[in-house]
């Protein structure tokens, strides 16, 4: 069950107040959505026959292999539709390559997440950061909030349902620079869904931190609930491209559109200034804004909100 945030006229100030770490989500929170669909998903059905031929004798890509061929025939067995398996080892390179590669696209169709999936997808994945082929992207206040953040003694984490050596490399070779300096650690779903609060509380003791002291920021209300229903705080984060939020998810959890609105209303504009080493000229009067549609009106937005 969801305990409601609530947030009142003096808690719109801060949402750091009292929270020592903070654990971000990638898509829809640091990162659009399309950059997912349209970048990262693509790339993966467009190369991993490459890849495959090219990294076949890896022994990482084999176990990534093996880890499907279980997966496969697990299913199978389960009688999942239209699973496709995956021949041993001792058939040819040739029918492996095309069993997988009809596997994987047929995961990707129906948009799985499965642990063994994002294995060999973030293998694919590192190739291209390391080529530069792709850039991790991000929204533009992440990399310099993140950075605050750290510099200010908040110990960041993630938690994405994307593996988390594809969160290392989205963060390594970021639009933005090098980001993995910012975080002390990495959760996926290898700790369990994002919708289980038991995952939650697993991620509280990884980190060795009160659940109260940790603060989840996500678009995916669910999430949130299940993050809260195991004594964490969270808040919704939404972001051009996202799934809109019911008026029910706006009431009961905090929002925010940037991070810099974790800092509250009044201190908002002065730390915008600080982190982006703006002296802030052309932003003394944010009536005038006409930049459009990522400046906030965070203030009245959230006052409005609270019941
Ligand atoms: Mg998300």
């Amino acid at each position: 069950m969801m305990a409601p945030q609530k947030r009142s006229a003096e808690e719109a100030e801060s949402l750091l107040v009292g929270v020592r770490c903070i654990v971000f989500d990638i898509e829809g929170t640091t990162t659009p959505i399309s950059f997912v669909k349209d970048t990262l998903y693509p790339y993966v059905r467009n190369n991993i026959e490459d890849y495959l031929n090219k990294n076949f004798e890896n022994a990482d890509l084999q176990k990534a292999i093996a880890a499907l061929r279980d997966q496969a025939a697990k299913e199978k067995e389960e009688k999942v539709e239209g699973v496709v398996e995956i021949p041993s080892g001792d058939a040819s390179k040739e029918d492996v390559v095309k069993a997988v590669c009809d596997n994987v696209r047929w995961q990707m169709d129906g948009d799985r997440k499965t642990t063994e999936l994002k294995a060999l997808q973030g293998m694919i994945w590192n190739d291209a950061y390391e080529s530069t082929e792709i850039k991790g992207e991000l929204f533009e206040d992440v990399g310099p909030m993140l950075k605050m953040l750290a510099e200010e003694g908040f110990q960041l984490y993630v938690y994405s349902s994307g593996s988390i050596e594809s969160q290392k490399l989205l963060f390594t070779y970021s639009s933005q620079g090098d980001l993995s300096d910012v975080f002390a650690g990495y959760f996926d779903t290898t700790t369990g869904s994002k919708n289980e609060s038991a995952s939650y509380k697993k991620i509280a003791t990884e980190i060795g931190n009160e659940p109260k002291d940790i603060l989840f920021l996500t678009d995916i209300p669910q999430e949130a609930e299940a993050a809260v229903s195991a004594g964490l705080r969270s808040a919704l984060v939404i972001r051009p491209g996202n799934a809109e939020l019911t008026d029910e998810h706006l009431q009961n959890f905090a929002c925010i559109e940037r991070f810099d609105e974790l800092y509250g209303d009044e201190d908002d504009e002065d730390d915008i200034k600080r982190f982006a080493g703006d002296n802030g000229e052309a932003e003394d009067d944010e009536d005038e804004e006409e930049e459009g549609d990522e400046e906030d009106d965070d203030g009245e937005e959230d006052d409005g909100e609270d019941a």
